[in-house]
């Protein structure tokens, strides 16, 4: 695992921040993967998200404490999480202050019009290229329209690994465009879900406020989380024998 953990960025979110509005700034195609214990653990036995965790083109960054820890036992150098939600966020104020365009891909039907109309009220400068749910029969078709409307930053919400695996198949249709795939990041900034208080997310505990809110992330949490640590801890052992 130590083969993805070492591409993950190491500066701050305020760092990588600055770079995303760089690349908006100067139309740079940039795919981001939010990079947790979950998407590394399925990169060891999935070709598709092996090659995309170690293709340089591909920006991956921290998100989650448990990904953060893998590093620090390794001996990787990492700053702190950068989340799918507060990437989602930056980029649509930053989208609004140069006047760009977005479209938006995830989430129920319900949600991502919420979403939508939430951004055209606080951000009227933003131009909303286009919007589906997530629920959708077709989704390479839902590209074709995303090719078509060529936004300036394209986030798919469907959950990892198949917002990644679709965003890599269909980049190099793209001139331009930030692509990030976000996660349950649409429920959460069209305000239909709380994020968890700021108490938790600043004691990296965000992960137990999700847990305790929909119990049924907890074998999910184990498989990927808890198995990823124990994994690490051989891989470190192993490094140091
Ligand atoms: N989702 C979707 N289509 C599907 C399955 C899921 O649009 O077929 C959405 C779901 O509504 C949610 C997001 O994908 O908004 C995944 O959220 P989850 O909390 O599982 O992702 P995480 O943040 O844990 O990666």
């Amino acid at each position: 695992m130590l083969q993805y953990l070492k591409r993950i960025y190491n500066k701050s979110q305020k760092d990588y921040c600055a770079f995303l509005s760089g690349c908006l700034e100067n139309n740079t195609k940039k795919f981001v993967i939010t990079t947790n214990p979950e998407s590394i653990m399925m990169a060891e036995n999935d070709e598709m998200l092996d090659k995309m965790l170690l293709d340089e083109s591909v920006d991956l960054v921290p998100d989650g404490i448990a990904v953060i820890k893998a590093c620090q036992m390794l001996g990787v150098d990492v700053t702190e999480r950068i989340t799918g939600v507060d990437i989602a966020d930056f980029l649509i104020s930053e989208l609004n202050r140069q006047k760009k365009s977005i479209y938006l891909f995830g989430a129920k039907p319900e949600v991502v019009e919420t979403f939508v109309n939430k951004i055209k009220a606080d951000y009227p400068d933003v131009q909303i290229a286009g919007y589906s749910d997530g629920y959708v029969k077709d989704r390479d078709a839902v590209f074709d329209e995303i090719v078509n409307a060529a936004p300036d930053v394209c986030l798919v919400a469907l959950g990892i690994p198949h917002q990644e695996k679709l965003i890599y198949k269909h980049i190099d249709r793209f001139e331009k465009g930030i692509f990030v795939g976000v996660g349950g990041s649409f429920d959460v900034l069209s305000g239909c879900k709380a994020r968890a208080p700021q108490f938790f997310i600043k004691h990296n505990i965000e992960w137990l406020y999700r847990i305790a809110k929909e119990p049924s992330r907890l074998k999910r949490f184990y498989n990927s989380n808890v198995k990823f640590i124990f994994k690490i801890r051989k891989e470190k052992n192993h490094k140091v024998s």
